[in-house]
């Protein structure tokens, strides 16, 4: 038996083809447009002309026919250029991933060319005021008003709403045998009436903005239910495992942008007759963060692989594992190469400094550090639930 570690000659192509398209926009244009409250519509529309927002769209919908590791692999890369886009962490991976694997063959129909072509951007609501981490609490509710649907309820933390045609929203319903409620995910298009989004100030530079959410008596069409009534929980899972698989792409690509930027730079700059390289206060962190981010990156490619594979439950540990390495070596990269660039690391100049709260986000966002760490303990190590 083999276990290859290569990744194939196809998905290496595909970086390598990403990354120049990255390199093109480069990391001037992202602060640029993001510190004026611009949008990176142009780059965003690039990458879907040229196929990359849907390789894993299915084929017969327009798309790449790859699976979330390829599109694992175009966000990384993104990112990797300084041209991260949050956007690619929920539309095409939760919100395509959902409507490909449950959505029935209207919805496929309907949304999917869309997003092969990155026509179509999707937000996905899960965050409430009162039910953040604890997703169980959340009180957002659908009821069934004629043929349809009426959805009330509040939404906190939504990545991109302005932006989006639709936002994939997780509700609760009442199961018709017991009456007790269940989840379930509708597909609300942002004019619908009822659905108000107000934007939440952040001190984050990024050209993807968050969004409070306000359902208020929400008209939906019966059609508007993804899938079956009965599919929610394995819609969730289906949708969850490459939200953190992104999330850790996203996290290792800003790594390696910043990891670039310190070891260029150390090369580079000389106060003592030598490049600051040369002294090992700042060349061991600088390698202790090459190997975390290695490792970072190989989790994300085993999560990935066992998703890609059809194991969804398997894929979860590795996820989050994979989630909580690559946040945390993406905060070290860029809080070092910030260090190694002493005075000018917080110079806008050479737009450092704002990726000290990008990567924070990574620890936060989609799931905590602390809940991977009770995942991890509990599922993995077998120890008692402690909340
Ligand atoms: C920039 C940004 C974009 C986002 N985009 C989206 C989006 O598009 N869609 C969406 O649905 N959500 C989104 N979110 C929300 C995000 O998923 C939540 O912020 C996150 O899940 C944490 O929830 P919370 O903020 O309510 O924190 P809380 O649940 O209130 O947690 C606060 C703190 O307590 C800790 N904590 C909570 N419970 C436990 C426990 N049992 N044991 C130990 N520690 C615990 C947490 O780890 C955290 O440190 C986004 C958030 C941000 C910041």
């Amino acid at each position: 038996m083999t276990t290859n570690f290569q990744e194939s000659q196809e998905r290496a192509d595909l970086r390598t083809a990403v990354a120049a398209l990255g390199a093109k926009y480069g990391h001037d244009y992202y602060l640029k447009q993001a510190r004026s409250g611009g949008k990176t519509n142009e780059l965003w529309d690039e990458a879907g002309r040229l196929g990359y927002l849907g390789v894993s769209v299915p084929e017969e919908f327009g798309g790449g026919g790859g699976g979330i590791g390829d599109l694992a692999a175009v966000c990384e890369e993104l990112a990797a250029a300084g041209t991260p886009l949050l956007l690619m962490v929920v539309s095409p991976a939760i919100c395509a991933t959902v409507i490909a694997r449950f959505g029935t063959g209207e919805q496929k129909q309907q949304w999917l060319p869309g997003f092969a072509g990155g026509e179509v951007r999707m937000s996905f609501a899960i965050t409430e005021p009162d039910a953040g981490s604890n997703s169980h609490r959340i009180t957002t509710t659908a009821a069934h008003d004629g043929d349809g649907w009426v959805l009330n309820g509040r939404k906190v933390y939504i990545s991109g709403v302005d932006e989006a045609d639709a936002v994939l929203v997780v509700s609760r319903m009442a199961d018709a045998k017991t009456g007790k409620l269940k989840p379930a995910l509708f597909i609300v298009p942002t004019g619908t009436p009822g659905f108000e989004y107000r934007q939440i100030d952040m001190d984050m530079v990024s050209a993807d903005k968050q969004f409070g959410l306000f359902l208020d008596d929400v008209k939906l069409p019966r059609e508007a239910l993804v899938g079956s009534e009965d599919a929610a929980i394995a819609q969730l899972f289906a949708g969850l495992n490459p939200e953190r698989i992104m999330g850790a792409s996203f996290s290792c690509g800003i790594a390696r942008y910043a990891l670039d930027k310190g070891v260029a730079y150390a090369k580079e700059r000389n106060v003592w007759g030598t490049p600051i390289g040369a002294h090992q206060g700042l060349a061991h962190p600088l390698a202790q963060i090459k190997i975390e981010l290695e490792l970072a990156k190989l989790m994300t490619q085993k999560a990935a692989a066992l998703y890609d594979s059809g194991d969804d439950f398997g894929s979860g540990e590795a996820a989050n594992m994979a989630k909580y390495a690559a946040a945390e070596a993406a905060i070290r990269a860029v809080d070092q190469s910030v260090q190694v660039h002493g005075g000018n690391g917080l110079a806008s100049e050479y737009g450092l400094g704002t990726l000290l709260s990008a990567v924070r986000l990574g620890r936060i966002a989609p799931v905590s550090r602390e809940m991977v760490l009770n995942f991890v303990g509990q599922h993995s190590l077998g120890l008692p639930k402690s909340y």
